[in-house]
């Protein structure tokens, strides 16, 4: 009775799907189906119509002639005959527990299913009738997602505990429980603990039922059913994945070619079907009228026959000739793991702590495994240059493997103890190193998957040496989002490692190491500074912010908004109201505008067409998280991280607003579903290349998201957070909002003056949204004030606040300028931010970045002392030549003697430190 809520589904099939609206009775459709496709045929009821059906189609079935038996549980007996050809089709429930639908493997012998009916729930509305605890958890998805606001949180709480908890029992205490509840039992322990919940939870959604409003939702939804006012019927996914899927099984050359014909007896549900099937990007149904049947049987057959050569050792099984064994690299066991799933159930395994999992993906039998991020990085012993030993104008940097602590996770290189915690266990990058050259020794070919960017290609080019002497063949793959098609496709588009990557990714590194140490070196040589440090491209930063607060300090004084009897809210910025009897200065001020008159001038009203905002690139995400969610930098990009390796977003460090043909699909097809296909414009939005923008996967909005995860569709690697959907919502509102129609809006501009103190401003706005467009989707970009007209007013209501007219910045702000003024890049565009405030040059208050007074200090030692070195002009100056690197335009050689020069005299000459 284990029905496994969280079991997951997907699994490499090879099937065409094909779906037939009836034109005459169902049982007459599957007869003529049978009788064209021939034996080896599978025939699906679903559970609504009772198991009775069964035997009806089976005696259907039999009286065309067709050899058919119905197979409601397991009987070795009708399998052989089955195999043997005696029995031409087998009849049985399209449900997770059918013996028909799971567990059965006859890749030689099973060619198609036809299923009468959308597979479906038929779940009664009376929880006290027959219950079930699985019935209970099906109800509850399916009630979930027709609700709003705060009563869908709280039942997508409860169905969150529920899905956990049940796919935490074994079968027996599942059964015990259901016995238990059934019987009005009591139970023992943490037993009766669950069983009290569910009793709670059952009585709550048994009311939540019988809520007239509810019923109404039922009726309307597009997915869902009433029946006799009593049954909710909805589309069951998975069991038609397990049941179709059982017409393409793996065997020695790859997966057997399958076919599934679904007829629709329920157009409701076999919306609610696809909806579910959606996140499976490879299900795509097709009009089985428009299946070309000739040539797909043939292609079927081929493979039959293949399996029954191998079998009978016509061929023999030289499984090198047919499929190849790769080894797939990545960095994070959690992308591996993502990968390894896209494939069906992967084995796993691990070796000196690298997680490995087989599977067999394409012409492959594949083993993906994890290195752990970078392996190597620059020595830190006594060795050359500041570990890159430099002989006549030739450099060439020394790596050591990088340790990690087990006691504190503290990542250090060259010593035998942790710096931090002094423990003497740690993990070596150099087990992990032998354990790959292990497996790329196994493989015929090794491909090497690591993030694509700069540091990637350098993770990718370390691998490529460390293993070269051991692997057969290595080949750079590349993907930008992780779903099963951008793998496939990676997998067929091989390339060498780009090495003007890797030449820039080097220098970056040295140079960090060189100007680092060496500024460091310097401020501790000056005696006032011990146990601070120093970067080149942090400096630039943290002067923009101690320039700003230093300004926020000038500016401060008190904000006065007045508010007009037309209710327009203007605000008269800032005011200096300084010295004693403050309180009664400002109080005096407020009467006086309280008594005064605004005078609305020169309003011009005009109709504007507004265009939705690009796509997230980097920046603007982390500008957006800071501002909307209040996340840092680095809280952004470690949860875009996860959810870029969960496979639900494109990679997230881009500089890119590119939207590909595969994105522009994902947004046209949810806008057509949910919204309105009238509202959908494919937008490109970039130039091309390989790199995008950051992008959903899949048409999955966050609701949609929670509910799949809920009802255990789709399992990630990983257990979602708040601030996962947060960031998820805002990424896919952006997105999809890009790629819709612009938004007819009303636009009023005036000026406002109050002569009595000489006042007058501008003002703009959106006074009214005449037609919808992406604004349904995402906030448009000027407030809304309300309709006005000119004339003069009273003013009737007035406040003020200490308020400046320029504040701290935020983190999200100081992102913003760098990528405006070219400093930093995707990619460490937050790692400069944490670096800062690690150093303890600045803190964060209420969102915003205040200087210490460390930071004053060290920014006018570094600045008088090395002015040309932590200049903006001069960082910006090395981003450009890194690019150029990187475009393959400038020798990196020519770069490194620059550098060294740069360093070799600014700092070891023996100019006087002030
Ligand atoms: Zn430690």
């Amino acid at each position: 009775l284990n029905f496994e809520v969280g079991r997951r589904v997907e699994g490499e099939r090879n099937v065409v799907d094909a779906y037939l609206f009836p034109e005459k009775s169902i049982e007459e459709h599957v007869v003529d189906l049978v009788k064209r496709l021939g034996k080896g045929g599978l025939v699906f009821a679903p559970m609504d119509k009772g198991s009775e059906y069964v035997t009806t189609l089976a005696k259907t079935l039999k009286e065309h002639g067709i050899k058919a038996e119905a197979y409601t549980s397991a009987r070795k007996k009708l399998l052989d005959q089955f195999v043997n050809g005696e029995i031409e089709v087998l009849v049985g429930v399209a449900s997770y527990r059918s013996p028909l639908a799971r567990g059965l493997d006859l890749p030689e012998t099973v060619r198609y299913a036809v299923f009468a009916g959308i597979p479906k729930f038929k779940i009664s509305l009376d929880l006290r009738e027959r219950f079930h605890t699985f019935k209970l958890f099906i109800l509850l998805a399916n009630i979930v997602e027709l609700l709003e606001g705060e009563e869908l949180d709280e039942w997508s709480r409860k169905l969150s505990w529920l899905r956990t908890t049940l796919s935490r029992l074994t079968s027996e205490q599942e059964l015990i429980l259901n016995r238990a509840i059934v019987e009005n039992e009591q139970l023992t322990g943490r037993l009766e603990h669950i069983r009290q919940r569910i009793l709670e939870i059952r009585d709550q959604l048994q009311k939540l039922l019988e809520r007239e409003d509810i019923k109404e939702k039922i009726k309307t939804s597009p997915r869902l059913t009433l029946e006799e006012n009593a049954y909710l019927i909805t589309a069951d996914a998975v069991a038609y994945l397990q049941a179709s899927g059982r017409t393409s099984r793996m065997f020695i050359g790859g997966m057997t070619k399958g076919l599934s014909v679904l007829i629709v007896d329920n157009e409701k549900a076999f919306r609610g079907l696809l909806s579910r099937l959606k996140w499976l990007e490879d299900i795509q149904f097709v009009d089985f009228r428009e299946v070309n049947i000739e040539s797909l049987l043939e292609e079927i057959d081929r493979d039959r026959k293949l399996i029954a050569d191998l079998r009978r050792g016509i061929i023999s099984p030289r499984i090198r000739d047919i499929r190849k064994t790769a080894l797939l690299i990545v960095e994070s066991p959690n992308k591996a793991r993502t990968i390894a799933w896209f494939f069906g159930e992967p084995t796993k395994r691990t070796l000196e702590g690298v997680p490995i999992y087989d599977t067999s993906a394409e012409e492959f039998f594949l083993t993906i495994a994890a290195t752990g991020g970078h392996v190597v990085d620059l020595t830190l012993r006594d060795t050359g240059f500041m570990g890159v030993i430099v002989k006549d104008e030739v450099f060439i940097p020394v790596y050591s493997t990088i340790k990690r602590c087990m006691q504190c996770g503290y990542q250090f290189l060259d010593s035998d103890q942790c710096p931090n915690c002094k423990s003497k266990e740690y993990s070596d990058s150099l087990n992990r190193i032998n354990a790959i050259r292990e497996l790329a020794e196994e493989a015929d070919i090794v491909l090497i998957g690591t993030d694509p960017d700069t540091e990637g290609e350098k993770i990718a080019w370390d691998i490529a040496v460390l293993i070269s002497p051991y692997a057969k063949e290595i080949r750079r793959v590349e993907f930008h989002e992780v779903t099963r098609k951008a793998v496939k496709e990676a997998l067929h588009s091989m390339r060498d490692i780009d090495l003007n990557l890797v030449k820039a990714q080097i220098i970056r590194r040295i140079e960090d190491r060189w100007i680092g140490f060496s500024l460091t070196e310097t401020l501790w040589k000056s005696r006032f500074f011990k146990k601070v440090s120093a970067g080149r491209v942090q400096t630039p930063v943290l002067g923009w912010i101690l320039e700003r607060y230093k300004e926020y300090k000038k500016r401060k004084g008190f904000n006065f908004k007045v508010t007009l009897e037309n209710n327009l809210t203007v605000s008269l910025g800032i005011h200096k109201i300084t010295g004693r009897r403050k309180d009664e200065k400002l109080e005096e001020f407020k009467q006086k505008l309280l008594s005064s008159k605004a005078v609305i001038e020169d309003v011009k009203v005009k109709e504007d067409t507004i265009n939705p905002p690009p796509p997230y690139t980097t920046d603007e995400m982390i500008r957006d998280a800071s501002r909307i969610l209040r996340l840092s930098p680095e809280e952004t990009m470690r949860i875009a991280q996860s959810l870029f390796e969960a496979g639900l977003i494109t990679y997230h460090r881009t500089d890119s607003h590119r939207v590909s043909t595969t994105g522009i699909g994902v947004a046209k097809s949810y806008i057509e579903e949910n919204i309105d296909a009238s509202m959908f414009k494919a937008r490109v939005w970039g130039e091309g290349g390989a790199h995008e923008c950051i992008r959903p996967t899949r048409p999955i909005d966050t609701s949609m998201l929670k509910r799949l995860i809920n009802e255990g569709i789709l399992r990630l690697p990983e257990k979602l957070s708040w601030g996962h959907y947060a960031l998820y919502d805002i990424i896919f509102k952006r997105f999809i909002a890009s790629q819709m129609i612009p938004g007819k809006v009303k636009v009023i501009e005036a000026t406002v003056k109050i002569p009595e103190i000489n006042f007058e401003t501008k003002i703009e706005g959106i006074c009214q949204i005449i037609e919808e467009g992406f604004t349904k989707m995402y906030k448009p970009p000027l407030k809304m004030i309300p309709e006005i007209s000119e004339g003069e007013y009273r003013i009737v209501d007035v406040f003020y606040f200490r308020a400046s007219e320029v504040y701290p910045y935020t983190e999200g702000e100081v992102v913003d300028l760098m990528r405006k003024r070219g400093i930093g890049r995707p990619s460490t565009y937050a790692a400069i931010i944490s670096i800062l405030k690690k150093r303890e040059y600045v803190r964060c208050r209420q969102q915003r970045l205040i200087p210490t007074q460390k930071a004053y200090i060290v920014y006018s030692f570094l600045t008088k002392n090395f002015s040309d070195m932590v200049s903006e002009e001069r960082t910006r100056l090395l981003e450009n030549y890194m690019r150029k690197v990187e475009e393959g335009e400038l020798d990196y050689i020519e770069v490194l003697k620059e550098l060294y020069r740069e360093v070799y005299e600014k700092v070891y000459s023996e100019q006087p430190i002030r």
